[in-house]
């Protein structure tokens, strides 16, 4: 999507290589010439040369095939070209005139092969130059052989930056999230005046298309300070050193440029952990890798405020070294829109567009669940484009139906679409998390909101938010996040009394709480003692083992159990809420509780 304001690397590119063969051959070709009337090189016809050789004018000769060089008395070059003629030899002799003979040495024929030559090393050089260029578009004048270790990151300045948070629709969270990184870079010097060490470096981690790139460049609009972008995959080369060159070159830049961004995206074309992938290209990804980390360490100590922002959508794959405190220690999700964000997409899109007055947009946000915004950008354009060929005055509904039809058919293989059956058990689902998190103990962690826009592999999520920094958490907590955890589940057997695959990692966090609570915090019948199977100096029986495993179970059970009850007797809650989450997708808490006639929950998160 960000290829589209780069220059392609092809243009000028084969007509720059035949200008430069033609100079060459042309210049070749007047400089043998030069040398030639440099050396006053008169030219004879055979009758004239024979002429000379008969009154004794000529030194000597040199006779290559037909081709004659010579030297006359008074020291004057010639050449000439001569008949086939074995008595030329005997006239030769006759007249005492030195001479030398060579096998025909074909001139034009070396020419050819030098010229053949210089053309290839010329499509050598041509061909490093495009491989460089490829996908990274020519950045701060690094252009040529020389220059493989400059980065290929395209600047631009804050007068080229146009857009702010304004152009980025929906995203309401991501964009609160940025906030103060924009005030950090306005305002550097506040910052720095009481030693404060902000983060520099934030991960945006969402699917392609949901506006990673746009939000990085509207935190520059917003501060109105340079941006640097590049893409993890330009920084490696098939010459080792090349990419950490390139990591050097580019944080150089921003730092001279500072306060700047760097965006990198697609970060784990660099950033996946170390010592996975085969192959030569992955040393030098190490290596670069290594640069990287190294720059962003040096933020630490240095004073310069440069901000990097990278996307992803695997940050599953990156090496935990990237993720560490002072690198990109913060994250930032950037979710598929949801109806309400989806509809605003929609209107920034279709701001510059002639609409039919009769088109309402929230009813194609309505159905169009699973769409990136980069798609709802392209479902309003492909409309006006539809439009335009009928040579309509206005893009009408109808248009934009039919774009829609078309992206849902071409997205078919690509993203899991839920039908509407797998969206209403996801609702139930999110909605059984949900409430069992409100019809929970005061002391449990409150909602925070509740979607069925899928996130990553996730179809749902449910969000909740710590009251506070937790020490301590006591047994009825953790017995609490069990039963949300299993609240899913349990919502989908009550409804529909049939199980679905939706809720394993579910069972996963709820298992791994409940082992915990069994042996490192001593909080079952096995009593005050720790299992910890990881290091060796615990070691148990298999006959622990199956204790262990009992009491997991045990917990589990009971807890689950504990969740149908309650589930089954709010059923009319559950309902409302699942039924609503289908209708908006996106629910928060304050809405929820609104719903559901609950009292709501002080929210400690902030004041304490
Ligand atoms: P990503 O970097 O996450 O792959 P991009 O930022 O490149 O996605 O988004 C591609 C395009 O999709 C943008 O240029 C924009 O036209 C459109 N788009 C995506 N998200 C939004 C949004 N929240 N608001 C407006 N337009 C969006
Ligand atoms: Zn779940």
């Amino acid at each position: 999507m960000k290829k589209t304001t780069q220059k392609s690397p092809i243009s000028g590119g084969p007509r720059n290589l035949v200008l430069a063969v033609l100079i060459v051959v042309g210049s070749l070709f007047v400089l043998t010439k030069l040398t030639d009337y440099a050396r006053q090189v008169k030219t004879l016809s055979y009758s004239s040369l024979l002429k000379h050789i008969e009154n004794n004018n000529v030194k000597s000769v040199h006779v290559s095939g037909q081709h004659v060089d010579g030297i006359l008395k008074n020291n004057e070059h010639f050449e000439s070209i001569i008949a086939y003629n074995p008595s030329f030899w005997d006239t030769l002799k006759q007249h005492e005139v030195e001479f030398s003979v060579s096998a025909p040495s074909n001139t034009w024929y070396f020419s050819f092969i030098g010229i053949l030559f210089l053309l290839l090393l010329l499509m050598a050089w041509y061909t490093v130059r495009q491989l460089r260029n490829v996908g990274g578009g020519s950045g701060s004048g690094s252009n040529g052989l020389f220059s493989m270790g400059k980065s290929k990151a395209k600047l631009f300045m804050p007068s080229t930056v146009k857009v702010t948070f304004k152009d980025v629709a929906g995203a309401v969270e991501a964009k609160e999230d940025l906030h103060d990184l924009v005030d950090f870079l306005k305002h550097p010097e506040k910052y720095q005046r009481l030693g404060a060490k902000i983060t520099r470096g934030v991960l945006l981690i969402g699917e392609p298309g949901n506006g990673k790139t746009l939000l990085a460049r509207a935190v520059a609009g917003e501060a109105n300070c340079p941006f640097f972008s590049i893409s993890g995959s330009d920084f490696i080369e098939v010459f080792v050193g090349v990419g950490a060159a390139r990591v050097r070159d580019l944080f150089a830049q921003a730092r001279k440029h500072a306060p700047s961004i760097i965006f990198i995206d697609e970060i784990d074309a660099v950033g996946r952990h170390r010592g996975s992938g085969l192959g030569g290209g992955h040393d030098e990804r190490e290596q670069t890798l290594n640069q990287l980390l190294t720059e962003m360490d040096g933020f630490q100590t240095g004073d310069s405020s440069v901000i990097v922002l990278a996307a992803t959508n695997r940050p599953d794959v990156l090496d935990k070294a990237l993720l560490r405190p002072g690198r990109f220690d913060r994250h930032v999700f950037v979710p598929y829109p949801d109806l309400t964000s989806r509809e605003q997409i929609l209107r920034v899109h279709a701001k510059n567009i002639k609409l039919d007055p009769e088109v309402d947009l929230l009813k194609i946000a309505r159905g169009t669940p699973g769409f990136s915004g980069a798609d709802l950008a392209n479902l309003i354009n492909e409309a006006a484009i539809n439009a335009s060929k009928n040579n309509q005055s206005l893009v009408t509904m109808q248009d934009l139906d039919i774009s829609r039809d078309k992206a849902i058919l071409g997205k078919e293989n690509k993203t899991m679409r839920q039908t509407p059956e797998d969206l209403k058990i996801t609702a139930f689902h999110e909605a059984g998390h949900a409430l069992i998190r409100l019809l929970m103990p005061e002391d449990s962690d409150p909602l925070y909101k509740v979607t069925i826009v899928p996130r990553g592999r996730a179809l749902g999520v449910t969000h909740w938010l710590p009251e506070r920094e937790k020490y301590h958490q006591s047994k009825d907590e953790l017995i609490g996040n069990i039963m949300a955890a299993l609240g899913g589940r349990a919502a989908e057997e009550l409804v529909f009394n049939k199980i679905t695959t939706g809720a394993g990692s579910d069972f996963q966090h709820a298992t791994k709480i409940a082992h915990d609570m069994v042996c490192s915090y001593g909080m079952s019948d096995l009593g005050p003692i720790i299992y910890n199977p990881n290091q060796q100096s615990f070691d148990y029986s298999s006959q622990t083992a199956s204790l262990i495993d009992q009491e997991v179970r045990k917990l589990l059970t009971s807890c689950y159990e504990k969740v149908t009850i309650m589930l089954r007797e709010n059923r009319d809650k559950l309902d409302t809420l699942a039924l609503k989450l289908l209708e908006k997708e996106t629910l928060y808490a304050q809405e929820i509780y609104e719903l559901l006639n609950l009292e709501p929950r002080v929210d400690h998160s902030i004041l304490s």
